[in-house]
């Protein structure tokens, strides 16, 4: 009985103990299973994240594309303002600067002289009426020399430079062995414009010969004429008739041709200053 009754008690402590072992590998599984339908979960959560991400990002990619848009749109918006207002401020500064015209020679020195013409009396009034006239269209224009004044050649170029001129247009007249010479030449310097300067010469050349009628003889460098290597803005000289010709002397002598040269020059550094104007 009391052998019985031990088996019997082994026995069950042998149930009890595969019970146990079988409730743990049950919880172990259940753990598992959770711990695996968790994962499954959050993968899936993952992956539609992802595919709602990877839907929305065209919008995104538009939305940041519109904005580049506009941000170029409004940088290209404000660079044209700014390129207007350099236009305008650049126009602005060149109508306070001053054109400076020179009368070539002037007192003691009278350069050429033909019958008792004077060639500095004739580069005095044709600057004169050339300042007048820029005047009357609104430009600040003033003469190297004043009056019958001698000015040294280098200070008529400082004296543009210390004012920062904005173009310097020297006035002379030519003269030649050969009596039947005649017409207009323009110089252009070697400074460190002469880019400018040979595009101011070549204009005021060809408005003045249209202007005149008179024969067109040169357009050229040259790097000894001190007035227009000295100066720093754009220069030219211009010889608007030779005194030795008799025509064009007397021609010269009238004020009706001083007009038309002048306003051949005029018209020139108009179109240097406006390239649109008159075109
Ligand atoms: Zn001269």
């Amino acid at each position: 009985m009391y052998k019985r009754a031990r088996r019997r008690y082994r026995a069950r402590g042998r149930d009890e103990r595969r019970k146990k072992a079988l409730r743990t590998a049950v919880w172990i599984l259940m753990i598992v299973c959770i711990m695996t339908v968790c994962m499954v979960m959050a993968m899936k959560t993952k992956a539609s994240q992802a595919v709602a991400a990877e839907a929305k990002a065209p919008e995104t990619v538009l939305a940041g594309r519109k904005e580049s848009v506009i941000i170029a749109a409004r940088d290209t918006a404000s660079k044209l303002l700014r390129v207007g207002e350099a236009s305008k401020a650049r126009l602005e500064e060149e109508a306070a600067r001053v054109i400076v015209i020179d009368a070539g020679h002037g007192g003691m020195d009278g350069g050429c002289v033909f019958d008792g013409v004077l060639e500095k009396d004739i580069n005095r009034q044709i600057a004169g009426e050339v300042v007048r006239k820029l005047r009357d269209r609104g430009y600040k224009a003033e003469l190297a020399r004043q009056g019958d004044d001698y000015v040294e050649k280098i200070d008529r170029a400082a004296y543009a430079n210390r004012n920062n001129a904005l173009l310097y247009v020297s006035i002379h007249q030519n003269s030649c062995e050969y009596a039947e010479v005649s017409g207009i030449e323009t110089w252009y310097g070697a400074n460190r414009a002469s880019a400018e300067s040979r595009r101011l010469a070549a204009l005021i050349q060809q408005e003045t010969v249209d202007s005149t009628g008179a024969v067109s003889r040169e357009l050229a460098s040259d790097s000894e004429l001190c007035v227009i290597n000295k100066s720093h803005m754009p220069a030219c000289l211009i010889e608007t008739g030779f005194l030795s010709n008799k025509d064009e002397r007397e021609k010269l002598c009238t004020p009706a041709y001083r007009e038309r040269i002048a306003e051949g020059i005029v018209r020139g550094i108009e179109r240097y200053l406006d390239p649109d104007a008159g075109a």
